[in-house]
């Protein structure tokens, strides 16, 4: 049986889905006013892998994962620009799908905008104010944390220590630092919307009550995000449920920080690398191959070295994966390998441990290379059907398309775009790549040269 840590116990917990059989998951999404940065794709790959493996597992999985497409740092943003926000919303939208296609993360099934529920969150805060939860301040509405006798569950500490801890010069009336914004009153932007209290934009934390209640039902399984989301975020997203009476998220999953040398990687902090630089000269796989190896509650130290040892020990399965097609055996015809099969769950369960997971599977790796040498051909296509069947389990693909299956367009522009990086032309390279993209192909450079993957 599957067992997560869970935030909220503080301790790991065994996963028995709502609805046997079924698995709901909601996982904050992005913020769009901004590319995605490395932290962004390590949640996103983390949570992709979970889905992966649920499903490998035969659960039919429901993944909700939302847009925030309102926000204002989307309106900053739009006020430098002279643009609307809605137009630096939509771009940052689809440029944020762009990179994630290129990860392979697959698309939550549902992605629910937060300008789509502006009306569901004003009727939460309707009842949050008649269930006394809520009172007006001077520049909004707020929540009243002293309302939740539990309120600090998801940071491990109580109110009053929160409240010792907490800045107090902040804006605006408020009666306990802890409160938070429910709803913004307008201040004069034309970006507002109508509400029982005038025109304003809604706080951050309610979307995704809404959302999740909407799309998942009252109870769900899981509710996942970087350990950054775990307070205030996730806690004041929960302290609304309780008031609501919402059984809610029955697990809360975190996963670590992005690391660069001592401190997280973060936009406010000036230190973060987007995932669209990372992918101009580093083959996507590899940085999930970097997520992979690490348990995902551990911090992930991203930098020229680790990266650079993922890239290394990708080649090393793409060699495996060329020697083994090369054979012209029919791979289709083998059996999974069951004991193989057996430790990578075991692997999976204890907390989704994928660094032990991915360390075996390397270790078969060395297998099939060794059986290849001893020309124990069955064994060794064996021992490798099982471990790229494992590999895709987690959404690292080891094949690619055979040469001559790749149209001669897609060939001309390789090249094109191979003269390009030699120039060092990287703009130009970086639009094949786009074009090449365009035509269903993922081009990942590695120490050996370029490779294409059709992703579609
Ligand atoms: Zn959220």
């Amino acid at each position: 049986m599957l067992r997560l840590f869970d935030t909220a116990i503080g301790d790991l917990a065994e996963i028995v889905p709502v609805i046997p059989g079924k698995f709901s998951m909601y996982v904050c999404g992005p913020t769009v006013y901004d590319l995605a940065h490395l932290g962004h794709g390590r949640y996103a790959l983390v949570f992709d892998v979970l889905r992966r493996y649920l499903e490998w597992r035969g659960l039919k999985v429901r993944h909700v994962s939302n847009i925030t497409d309102v926000d204002d740092k989307i309106l900053e943003r739009a006020e430098v620009e002279h643009r609307s926000p809605f137009e630096v919303a939509s771009e940052f939208e689809a440029k944020w799908f762009s990179t994630m296609d290129q990860l392979g993360v697959l698309k939550p099934h549902l992605v629910p905008h937060a300008t789509e529920y502006v009306e569901q969150m004003i009727g939460l805060i309707e009842s949050l104010f008649k269930a006394d939860a809520a009172y007006i301040g001077d520049d909004g509405i707020y929540f009243d944390s002293a309302k939740v006798a539990d309120y600090g569950l998801l940071a491990r500490q109580s109110l009053d220590s929160l409240k010792a801890g907490a800045r107090i010069a902040e804006k605006g009336f408020k009666r306990s630092p802890m409160d938070f914004v429910l709803w913004k009153f307008s201040d004069g932007s034309s970006w507002s919307w109508d509400s029982p209290w005038g025109p304003g934009r809604p706080g951050w934390h309610t979307e995704c009550v809404v959302m999740s209640v909407d799309l998942l039902g009252e109870q769900f399984d899981l509710h996942g995000g970087g350990l950054d989301l775990s307070f205030p975020h996730h806690e004041n997203e929960r302290a609304q449920a309780v008031v609501m009476d919402y059984k809610f998220a029955r697990h809360w999953v975190h996963n670590g920080f992005v690391m660069v040398g001592n401190d997280k990687m973060s936009k406010s902090l000036g230190n973060f690398t987007t995932l669209d630089e990372l992918l101009l000269d580093t083959d996507p796989r590899a940085y999930r191959l970097l997520v992979l190896q690490s348990h995902y509650r551990s911090p992930l130290e991203v930098n020229a070295q680790t990266l650079s040892e993922a890239s290394r020990a990708l080649m090393r399965l793409d060699f495996t994966q060329e020697r083994v097609t090369g054979l012209g055996v029919d791979l289709k015809g083998s059996n999974l390998d069951e004991t193989e099969l057996a430790a990578f769950t075991q692997s999976m369960d204890d907390d989704l441990d994928t660094a032990s997971a991915t360390a075996r599977l390397f270790e078969l790796r060395s297998s099939v290379n060794q059986l290849l040498d001893e020309g124990r051909i069955t064994e060794a296509v064996r021992t490798y059907v099982t471990m790229e069947h494992l590999f895709a389990a987690l959404g690292l693909n080891l094949s690619g398309p055979p040469a001559s299956e790749v149209p001669p367009n897609v060939l001309e522009l390789l090249e094109q775009r191979a003269v390009a990086r030699t120039d060092g032309n990287y703009v130009l390279s970086d639009s094949i790549r786009q074009e090449l993209l365009d035509f269903g192909y993922v081009v990942e450079d590695t120490f050996g040269g370029q490779k294409i993957k059709k992703v579609r």
